[in-house]
């Protein structure tokens, strides 16, 4: 795997288990030339890849790499790990696999991942949505700004409090 870090093809996996109730395997990996750590997902892969309809109407089989590409855009210099926005198209792809046996359009995946990345960081969640939503206008940013403020953050681990 080239190093998310310093772009170094040379790591050593350090750890491998399952993940995703074992539809997933989930290896942490370590950089052998900075040293730093970073953790991949492998899944099968469907013989009938999804195929994602986008605006304009055109089909393009679903790659995985577009959706973590857009998160990346959005979180900018945001303080949120490597790992975390990997998890976040995982848990996106798992879903799409799952519920839709074709084909999904791109606002459908634009929702759940504006959904994970407002459990996650405000204004990653802001920026995704003013790209994905297509706002035209400030006030309609200002909106959802406004509506950030007013409703509280779903905590994703909201149970574990109460245990
Ligand atoms: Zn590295």
């Amino acid at each position: 795997m080239i190093c998310p870090f310093c772009k170094a093809d040379n790591d050593s996996v350090i750890d491998s288990r399952e993940a995703d109730a074992g539809a997933a395997v989930r290896r942490r990996r370590e950089c052998n030339q900075c040293k730093r750590r970073f953790t991949t997902y492998e899944r099968f892969e469907r013989a009938d890849r999804l195929v994602v309809v986008k605006r304009d109407g055109t089909r393009v089989p679903f790659n995985a790499a577009n959706v973590l590409r857009g998160i990346v855009a959005a979180c900018g210099k945001r303080a949120i790990s490597e790992e975390r926005k990997a998890e976040m198209v995982g848990e996106v792809e798992d879903e799409l696999n799952r519920e839709f046996e074709r084909e999904v359009s791109s606002e459908e995946i634009g929702r759940r991942v504006a959904a994970r990345l407002r459990a996650t960081d405000d204004i990653a969640y802001i920026r995704f949505a003013s790209e994905h939503k297509n706002f035209r206008r400030v006030e309609e940013i200002a909106q959802a700004v406004q509506e950030v403020l007013e409703s509280p953050k779903d905590l994703p681990d909201q149970t574990k409090l109460f245990e």
